[in-house]
């Protein structure tokens, strides 16, 4: 059975397979030897190799450890997931945060300890897989509205029997598409209908808004959205998600939501990670501005070219190519070429839509971004693209 279904899906050129990469994932990175550059990599202000943040990590790993012993009620809450948790919840602007072993964790857990199977929740088409998750296993009736499309999603909530508890619910930064969700006018709908919106901002946290709070500074909506939640994996260069909002929502999840309460605590190293990069974040708004001009550079290099583009306004920038074949075969040639990036396929995105994602750091210089384009220029050409 399993052959059978891998053989499917191979057929279907939807078949994926892991690759080693043998350094860490800088602006440029060691596959099979070859140093090529990262196009691909979440790591958007370069923290993930920060010095401030690797020594935060090894230094609180000598201190606490290299794993956390147990769950944080039993006694795994460290000094380190404190100090984060603090810091997060300064950071966002809200009374409390709390932090889940992985973003995914936390959407699947924290919105079931939300909504249940009394509620309604209504999803944009494109959220991230780990928040149709969540939603499904909250059992509230789910339906999803348009992409981006707030008067499809005022239809849905005119036309709900008044009483019911409404979720809203919405990446950010759309992750595999790179726009901004349009959260002024979803917060003018929430109020109006009596509904809540769950933000995850997973992609906006760090590098979105005057200070890198994310998102909801960008769209100046920050008081009025009571359930943030992003990860530490992405700007934040470490691991794992959080949920931010008032003190009682986080005591509340502490005692019902199921991926905090049974499952181990975070590294302690990771956790302290995660606190510096913070910080760094903070005290280094360089590194945005350094993100923005490489994000433009990029951008206004693929127009030139003649990819198309998906309407990104971040630093993701999808190239649309349509059948998961053709884009395999453009991430085979930019592989060639010295470019890693791979292609993104259903069920990831949805069918006759699948890319290139190309994501930028600040830490690419204008040489490599130039390489890059290169090469994607002669792998465009070389599969008639462009
Ligand atoms: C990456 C991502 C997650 C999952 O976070 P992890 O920490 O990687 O588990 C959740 N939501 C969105 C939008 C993401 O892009």
């Amino acid at each position: 059975m399993f052959k059978q279904q891998l053989k499917k899906l191979d057929d279907q050129h939807l078949l994926r397979r892991l690759r080693t990469i043998s350094s860490a994932t800088g602006p440029t990175v060691l596959l099979d030897g070859r140093e090529i550059i990262l196009l691909s990599s979440n790591n958007y202000l370069g923290l993930a190799t920060h010095p401030t943040v690797v020594n935060a990590a090894i230094e609180a790993t000598h201190r606490y450890g290299a794993g956390s012993g147990a769950a944080r009620l039993v006694c795994g809450t460290l000094t380190p997931h404190e100090t984060l948790e603090n810091t997060l919840a300064r950071f966002k602007g809200t009374e409390a945060a709390l932090t889940f072993a992985a973003g995914y964790l936390a959407n699947i857990s924290a919105i079931p300890a939300l909504i249940g199977k009394d509620g309604l929740i209504f999803a944009d088409r494109l959220c991230h897989a780990s928040l149709v998750d969540g939603c499904r296993l909250s059992g509230a009736t789910f339906r999803v509205y348009r992409h981006g499309d707030m008067n499809h999603l005022e239809q849905l909530l005119a036309r709900r029997p008044a009483a019911q508890r409404t979720l809203i619910v919405t990446d950010g930064i759309f992750s595999m598409d790179g726009d901004i969700a349009p959260m002024k006018d979803m917060a003018h709908l929430a109020e109006r209908y009596g509904a809540e919106i769950y933000v995850d901002d997973a992609h906006g946290t760090g590098i979105l808004g005057r200070t890198g709070r994310g998102t909801l500074e960008h769209c100046e909506v920050e008081s009025r959205v009571p359930y943030q939640m992003g990860t530490l994996s992405k700007a934040i260069g470490s691991a794992g998600g959080y949920l931010a909002g008032s003190a009682t929502f986080i005591t509340y999840l502490v005692n019902t939501c199921r991926g905090f309460i049974y499952t181990t605590a975070t590294p302690p190293g990771i956790a302290a990670a995660a606190t510096a990069a913070i910080q760094v974040i903070e005290q280094e708004p360089e590194r945005r501005t350094r993100l923005w001009r490489n994000r433009e550079r990029l951008a206004q290099g693929l127009t030139r070219l003649g990819f198309r583009l998906a309407a990104s306004e971040s630093p993701i920038l999808p190239v649309i190519i349509g059948d998961p074949d053709r884009a395999m075969n453009l991430a085979q040639a930019l592989l060639t070429e010295g470019v890693y990036a791979p292609a993104i396929r259903p069920p990831t995105v949805p069918p006759a839509t699948s890319r290139i994602r190309l994501t930028i750091t600040a830490d690419h210089t204008d040489e490599q971004i130039d390489r890059a384009l290169a090469a994607l220029e002669r792998a465009g050409r070389s599969l008639n693209l462009i």
